[in-house]
């Protein structure tokens, strides 16, 4: 199916997944909000993610602030370096990246539809500048430059400058990770495709940190983990590709780095990066604060800087890709259904129990069976319309199984479930709903 992001947008805010940031002040660029179903679905995907790096002997967990010391951005090269390459359209006023005019529209309603290498191409550009990504504040009440803090565009600082604070407290030896999920903060030139590039969005990242001689075991070691942790939940694996850093394209500080590209409706996109990042990192923290960064290994009695291999992950992204990868259409009886197949791990609601009709006592039977059932995971109560019509309703928003409540009930205690991909039904017995369930969806 050749899928349209618009449908995707347009389903995500009709059944409460995401919404344009202040829309009724006509929007927020770059930021978005997560409705009902999409703060649950971007909770679970953070909650596997958080359980596959923490529920293990070598990783931990941290929740550092998002503001930092300024200095920790001078150490790491955001300040100097953390730049995209800005131009601006003397005419119509619109800014393009650099780097990205290939791939833009001309801004300017007189000239719809017109690529912007065409104006560019008739001298219309002024020449690139350097514009910082960061976006700045004050602490305190005196806004002068000294009180200059930022928004961190990244959550691994805070890791990087924690880690000794981790081991010493958790008694970890090298090699440990430490695992963290937050938001992060950058002003994007151009922000498009929906949740792909905003300026607000989340991080989930985990830095590992090795003997310098383990470095590209672990490298490899993570990138297949991290691949096989999407395909785990469900992306499909033809979507899915590695695309490496050649040599001289490299950060600075990366000794190797891969991306997890996912194919999108507008193309080949990173998803997530995996990054050999050296001593880079802790040897900056440690000449900028003045404080020893290295590491003791007891048992050698060696002093070292470890190595860090980096697994980053958009949260937001990655919440993007399991929504338009669940998008399925099909035809049903000469109707179109719209089903978004979640793993049923991601799925924002598990279970919805519908009265077939509203009377004989149907409506109470479901509703004790819904409430019992909310003791162990989301589950709907939905007795408006046509039950081929809730069905639907529920397909849209990825709902694993329906149970509906109807006058066989009444008579052998029994009821349908229906399971949402193959649209088949069984019939069970009430009380075996939630270990039934409980099976399934684990
Ligand atoms: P890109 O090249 O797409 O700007 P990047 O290489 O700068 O991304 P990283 O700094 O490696 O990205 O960030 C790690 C992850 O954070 C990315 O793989 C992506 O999932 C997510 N991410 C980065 N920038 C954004 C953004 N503006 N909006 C949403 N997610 C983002």
């Amino acid at each position: 199916m050749n899928l349209n992001l618009d449908i995707i947008v347009s389903l995500a805010k009709r059944r409460g997944f995401v919404f344009q940031s202040s829309e009724i002040y006509g929007g927020l660029n770059g930021c978005w909000d997560y409705g009902p179903m999409g703060v649950e679905l971007l909770n679970n995907i953070k909650n596997e993610w958080w359980k596959s790096m923490t529920y293990r002997e070598d990783v931990e967990g941290l929740d550092a602030s998002i503001l930092m010391h300024p200095k920790v951005w001078e150490a790491s090269g955001h300040v100097a370096n953390f730049t995209d390459p800005m131009v601006d359209c003397k005419e119509c006023k619109a800014r393009f990246r650099a780097d990205q005019i290939e791939d833009s529209m001309c801004g300017s309603p007189a000239y719809k539809g017109r690529k912007a290498s065409k104006c560019q191409a008739e001298g219309k550009f002024t020449e690139p500048r350097n514009f910082n990504l960061m976006f700045k504040t004050f602490l305190g009440s005196v806004e002068d430059s000294s009180s200059v803090v930022y928004l961190r565009p990244e959550t691994a600082q805070g890791i990087f400058v924690n880690y000794l604070n981790v081991a010493s407290s958790s008694r970890q030896k090298i090699p440990f990770g430490i695992a963290q999920i937050g938001k992060a903060f950058r002003n994007e030139i151009n922000t498009k495709n929906f949740l792909f590039r905003t300026r607000e969005f989340e991080q989930m990242e985990m830095q590992y940190f090795v003997k310098p001689e383990d470095d590209m075991r672990y490298y490899e070691f993570w990138k297949e983990e991290r691949m096989k942790w999407f395909t785990d939940l469900g992306l499909k694996k033809e979507k899915l590709r590695f695309s490496l850093h050649p040599e001289d394209k490299l950060a600075h500080y990366a000794r190797a780095a891969v991306d997890i590209e996912y194919e999108f409706p507008f193309g080949w996109g990173e998803i997530e990066g995996i990054h050999n990042r050296t001593n880079f990192d802790l040897t900056q923290h440690q000449q900028f604060s003045g404080k020893s960064l290295e590491y003791f290994d007891d048992s050698t009695k060696e002093k070292f800087m470890p190595f860090i291999i980096e697994t980053s992950a958009g949260a937001s992204r990655s919440f993007m890709t399991f929504l338009i990868d669940a998008y399925h259409e099909e035809e049903v009886k000469g109707e179109k259904r719209s089903v978004l197949k979640f793993h049923s791990k991601l799925a924002p609601m598990k279970v919805a129990v519908f009265p077939l009709v509203n009377r004989d006592g149907m409506q109470e039977i479901a509703h004790n069976i819904t409430e019992d059932l909310r003791k162990s995971f989301r589950a709907f109560y939905d007795d408006k319309g046509a039950v081929g019509r809730r069905y639907r309703r529920q397909d849209e928003i990825g709902t694993p199984y329906c149970v509906t409540v109807d006058s066989q009930t009444l008579e052998d205690e029994t009821v349908t479930i229906r399971e949402r991909d193959s649209m088949e039904q069984i019939r069970i017995n009430m009380n075996s709903i939630k270990n039934y369930l409980l099976e399934k969806l684990n």
